[in-house]
């Protein structure tokens, strides 16, 4: 078995230093378990804080264990009668090319229904952030303008697209020529470079009527730009903020924090952090079928970046953060 362990803690950008490769034999299943073998590691920019000893909603990985991430999987031997040998399961095995679990804690997945991998993709957590997130926090409403970045990830092109399908105007942000003509591709209304010099600018001729609800994925040079954009009673759904998960301290002064909150005020506005767990119960069964039926009529569409072995996840990883992954960024650790 090969497995990825957190060696160390980074200080700001994650390196390779901060992982250990190790060969161990394969683990054996007890009474109730499964024993896994990976087909797709997930990588996901939460992972980066979860090398961090903070306390957050999750608990970090321990130096010396195996890195989280979510999997999809094949039954190698099952010691629970819920499963057989064969059996496709979403799982959490993390970062390694085999692992037990109780069979309790897989779901078996239906190959006919969809391809494996968008288990952990448009129809897994990212497409069921974008989801929830957007329609229960941002509830965009026909003719309005909906604003997000990462855009060509899969939380922010699930999030354009289901504006779109909503009626609202999508407006994606991402970075680089390659990415904006795939947002335009799927239909976005208009897609920016947050890299070209007239970003900001762009932005503002991008929306005429001010910006209803910024889906925040990224924080940064981006929020800058938006903050002054947003329309009174804009809703601002805070789902993830890389641009700064790799900070090691505040940005320097002036304290620009009593400016935000006058202008949270003086808008109306409603900005709203989340976590997607917390929807789970009330969203995921309308969101498995919406997904399926958009899939089907062509208006969700997704793009998977697969990199090849589990030993090039680092190495992946770190790319992700910088924004060289192009799509859902997913490790092929075995054949499918
Ligand atoms: P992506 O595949 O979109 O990867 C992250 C992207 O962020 C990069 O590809 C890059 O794209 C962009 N990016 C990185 N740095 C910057 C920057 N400084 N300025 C602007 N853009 C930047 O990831 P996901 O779709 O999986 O996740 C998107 C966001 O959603 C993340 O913040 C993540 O943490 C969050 N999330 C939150 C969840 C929740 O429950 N709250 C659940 C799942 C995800 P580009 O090339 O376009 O710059």
């Amino acid at each position: 078995n090969t497995r990825i362990l957190l060696a160390s803690r980074p200080d700001g950008e994650p390196t390779a230093d901060n992982f250990r490769i190790e060969h161990v034999p394969v683990p054996e299943p007890a009474e109730g378990e499964v024993l896994l073998r990976t087909i797709y590691l997930s990588l996901d920019p939460y992972m980066r804080g979860r090398m961090n000893d903070a306390k957050s909603y999750a608990a970090p990985v321990e130096l010396g264990a195996v890195m989280e991430g979510g999997t999809v999987a094949e039954v190698v031997e099952s010691r629970d009668p819920s499963l057989v040998p064969g059996d496709i399961v979403l799982s959490h095995l993390g970062w390694q090319a085999y692992g037990v679990l109780p069979a309790g804690q897989v779901r078996k997945l239906d190959p006919s229904r969809a391809p494996v991998s968008t288990a952990v993709g448009v129809l897994g957590m990212p497409g069921f952030t974008a989801y929830a997130g957007l329609l229960e926090i941002g509830r965009p409403q026909p003719g309005e303008t909906v604003v997000v970045a990462a855009a060509a990830g899969p939380v922010g092109s699930a999030v354009g697209q289901i504006a779109r399908i909503k009626g609202a105007r999508a407006v994606g942000i991402a970075g680089g020529a390659q990415k904006v003509a795939w947002l335009e591709e799927l239909g976005f209304d208009v897609a920016l470079d947050h890299r070209s010099p007239t970003f900001k600018d762009d932005l503002k001729a991008a929306v005429p009527d001010g910006i209803d609800v910024y889906f925040e994925n990224v924080g940064g040079h981006v929020w800058d730009a938006v903050l002054p954009r947003l329309n009174t009673y804009a809703r601002v759904p805070v789902c993830g903020l890389v641009a700064h998960y790799n900070d090691t301290e505040l940005p320097p002064g002036p304290d620009r924090a009593p400016r935000l909150m006058q202008t949270i005020l003086t808008k109306s506005l409603t900005v709203r952090g989340f976590i997607q767990n917390e929807f789970v119960k009330t969203h995921y069964k309308a969101f498995q079928a919406d997904a399926a039926g958009w899939i089907a009529d062509g208006s969700l569409r997704h793009k998977e970046d697969i990199v090849q072995g589990l030993e090039n996840a680092p190495e992946a990883f770190f790319g992700m953060l910088k924004g060289k992954n192009f799509g859902k960024l997913l490790v092929q650790v075995g054949d499918d």
